[in-house]
């Protein structure tokens, strides 16, 4: 079995097509007649920007649009001055076509690479493959047709580029492996929108594996599995067709409501980390967002972010939910979220330390310009403050004193923003969910994290192999913790989310049916999945199961019993 990166969820059995590197070898000269020179360079662009618009068109049909918008900007770059002028300028000085652009284009891509940035990183692999198409067109090379591969075909090569999907039949290939790349990779995206499993960076991949021999690719464990057994293609032949049988009955579930089988409707939101993910949580039907960890823009950077940056962060995920719940996490660091230009100290113990709202508190000046862009971006759409990390109702009214603060600055300014803005606590720590009652009365809203609570009611750190035993959301501490949560948001009559990962586990929904949770935040390609699961219970069945769950006494008594009714 090889090992590479879970890219593409499902499974592929097939037959391998080694899509080979053609040589694009030729030998640089110093052309004479530099106009003719350039005529054809100009010929080939044409060409390439031709052939890549063609493409483009294709994978719109098959992928969609956003990502036909890869390949269009392989035009835009080829069409850029800098790029263009500068190749042009070296045929101008002598050199042939082909030298110019094999040698700017890899002043571009060693540029873009060394950045280490994944982004950034992503457009030397664009440069990379305008560079081959053009060269082949120069040199008149036949590239690897993968439209002609015959159903049942697993593609394996060094790297999939965006060109070369665009010739993907999604009938008749049915894997693809390839030796680099990563979940954000383009080829990634594309295999992703395609719906075709992949399974990325397998060491030596095109050199392991032979043309025609079978291999099974399972894109959702990231393994691929070669010389497979009678036994396992039944295996991975049966895991295929649940994984698309349930997909199919996933579909079933969307831009529905969420809604008990006895017809309690809740709310079904996602977690997010950036703008962006604002889109996704769109695409996958999530009712809004429950979590955005600001955190993510603070991070993979030399300074902070501005408060503009920031309102422009926050008001472009605003614009993009238009109009749904969108609750803003303010920053939620230290612990293990590190952001080295904070200098914070090395703590002896720093998931009991200087971290999140207690680090926000006693630097105003970063906490108060994120409240404003966050109070800026409120004009914007339906945005809630959520602060992290409360254990003591000090917390939370000094955070809310904050806010008003940065409100009468706004004020002052003549600046908009929602004068109601809601303010919600994360309920994370143990001492929040023993003084819910009394933090219930003065915050708008609840969302529990369970990733956290669950580490401090059980003083367990999640990370640590010996005490991963007791790091469980079933225990019964934990549960009684979040019924306790739960119950003092009702009777208070404020809205109670969850946002930590057992929100989206199906042997915890009926538990929270029952507890009166109001709001299931949860990452984007679960939505489908908690809503279906959630529509197979009523109020009552959930109360029956949730009773005798709290009438256990141990975790392993409670994840036995719920795995058998679930
Ligand atoms: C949590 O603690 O449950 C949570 C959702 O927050 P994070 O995972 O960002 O700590
Ligand atoms: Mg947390």
């Amino acid at each position: 079995m090889l090992k590479g990166i879970a890219a593409s969820e499902g499974i592929g059995i097939g037959k391998v097509m080694i899509i080979e590197e053609h040589s694009l070898e030729y030998q640089p000269k110093q052309v004479a007649d530099t106009d003719a020179e350039l005529q054809r360079f100009h010929d080939a662009v044409d060409a390439f920007c031709e052939e890549t618009m063609e493409q483009a068109e294709a994978v719109k049909k098959s992928a969609g649009e956003k990502e036909a918008e890869i390949l269009m900007g392989h035009i835009y770059m080829m069409k850029d001055p800098g790029m263009v002028g500068t190749m042009e300028a070296q045929i101008t000085g002598g050199q042939c076509a082909e030298a110019a652009v094999e040698q700017i284009c890899d002043m571009f891509i060693e540029a873009f690479s060394s950045t280490g940035d994944e982004v950034t990183a992503q457009r030397a692999a664009d440069v990379k493959d305008i560079k081959t198409a053009i060269l082949s067109i120069l040199l008149g090379v036949k590239v690897v047709k993968i439209s002609e591969a015959p159903a049942g075909t697993v593609i394996v090569a060094k790297e999939v580029t965006p060109s070369m999907t665009a010739g993907i039949n999604k009938e008749n290939i049915v894997g693809i492996v390839t030796e680099t790349g990563s979940q954000t990779s383009h080829s990634a995206i594309l295999a992703r929108a395609l719906e075709i499993p992949a399974v990325l960076s397998v060491e030596n991949a095109t050199t392991q594996l032979s043309s025609g021999e079978q291999l099974i690719v399972d894109g959702s464990e990231g393994q691929v599995i070669t010389a497979p057994s009678e036994a396992e293609i039944q295996e991975y032949t049966e895991k295929r067709d649940a994984f698309l049988r349930e997909k199919r009955e996933l579909e079933n579930y969307r831009g529905k409501k969420t809604l008990s089988a006895s017809g309690e409707e809740y709310e079904l939101f996602c977690n997010i980390g950036t703008p962006k993910d604002a889109a996704k949580a769109m695409e996958a039907d999530g009712e809004g967002v429950g979590l955005f960890r600001t955190e993510f823009l603070f991070m993979d950077r030399n300074a902070l972010p501005t408060e503009d940056e920031q309102f422009e962060a926050y008001k472009q995920a605003a614009i993009v939910l238009k109009g749904k719940g969108l609750i803003i996490r303010t920053l939620d660091i230290g612990g293990d979220k590190e952001i080295p230009y904070l200098g914070l100290e090395k703590e002896e113990n720093p998931f009991m330390g200087f971290r999140a709202i207690r680090y926000c508190l006693k630097h105003r000046d970063l906490f108060k310009s994120q409240l404003k862009a966050i109070l800026r971006a409120s004009a914007f759409g339906d945005i809630r403050i959520m602060f992290p990390l409360i254990t003591a109702i000090e917390e939370l009214r000094e955070g809310k004193a904050l806010v008003e603060e940065a409100k009468a600055d706004l004020r002052a300014s003549g600046i908009d923003f929602d004068e109601n803005i809601k303010v919600g606590v994360m309920t994370e720590t143990a001492a929040s969910g023993v003084i819910a009652h009394m933090l219930a009365k003065e915050a708008d809203f609840f969302s529990i994290g369970t990733n956290d609570l669950t580490g401090y009611t059980m003083a367990a750190d999640r990370g640590n192999s010996d005490v991963a035993y007791l790091y469980s959301p079933f225990q019964p501490s934990v549960l009684m913790m979040i019924q306790r949560i739960i119950k003092c948001a009702t009777e208070a009559g404020i809205p109670v989310g969850m946002c930590g990962e057992a929100a989206a586990n199906p042997m915890m929904i009926p538990l929270l049916i029952s507890f009166g949770l109001t709001e299931f935040s949860v990452s984007a390609p679960s939505v489908l999945k908690v809503r279906k699961t959630i529509s197979k219970w009523t109020k009552a069945e959930a109360d029956k199961v949730c009773e005798k769950v709290m009438s256990m006494t141990t975790e392993a008594e409670i994840t036995q019993y719920l795995k058998d009714v679930v």
